[in-house]
């Protein structure tokens, strides 16, 4: 294969596909010493997802903070800034999907490997926490009217029992 395929408009998701894929290696390229895609495994992916947390627009509030399992904090707080669970969760697919494009032994890849799932969990779990959002199907739960002086929202007068 000379080029790759949508040489015309290639949709947003193979060119976000390409742009992770090249972030990657860059990443691995930079390491020291650097390290080539054949020898990468799923602890570089996880330390490669770690990484992007600088770059990450979720916060995501530590145990001390008193919004800590609120899903709409009132005030702002210090609570540092992360990639949300489910843009690491559409990445991991993503350069799951390109390793398989370009690496020899599809069998091996790292992207796919149980270490990775078990990580992506456990930041769901610990991010639905601190940010009181559950990723599951809301369970139906009452809600009452609370008094709350700083925030109105136009639908908020009249909550009764539903979501
Ligand atoms: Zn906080």
């Amino acid at each position: 294969m000379s080029n790759e395929s949508g040489s015309h408009h290639p949709s947003r998701y193979e060119s976000q596909k390409r742009r992770d894929w090249n972030t990657f290696l860059q990443y691995l390229k930079n390491q020291r010493p650097p390290i080539h895609i054949s020898l990468c495994n799923s602890t570089h992916v996880i330390a490669f997802l770690r990484y992007l947390d600088q770059f990450g627009k979720t916060k995501v509030h530590l145990h001390p903070c008193v919004f800590f399992g609120q899903p709409d904090p009132p005030a702002p707080c210090t609570c540092p800034l992360k990639q949300a669970w489910g843009s690491l969760d559409a990445l991991i697919g993503r350069l799951r999907a390109a390793f398989e494009e370009h690496a020899a032994s599809p069998e091996a890849n790292p992207f796919a490997d149980a270490a990775i799932r078990v990580f992506l969990k456990e930041v769901k779990d610990s991010q639905a926490k601190a940010r009181g959002i559950p990723y599951k199907k809301k369970k139906k739960k009452k809600r009452r009217v609370i008094h709350h002086p700083l925030k109105l929202h136009d639908d908020d007068h009249f909550i009764n029992n539903t979501s």
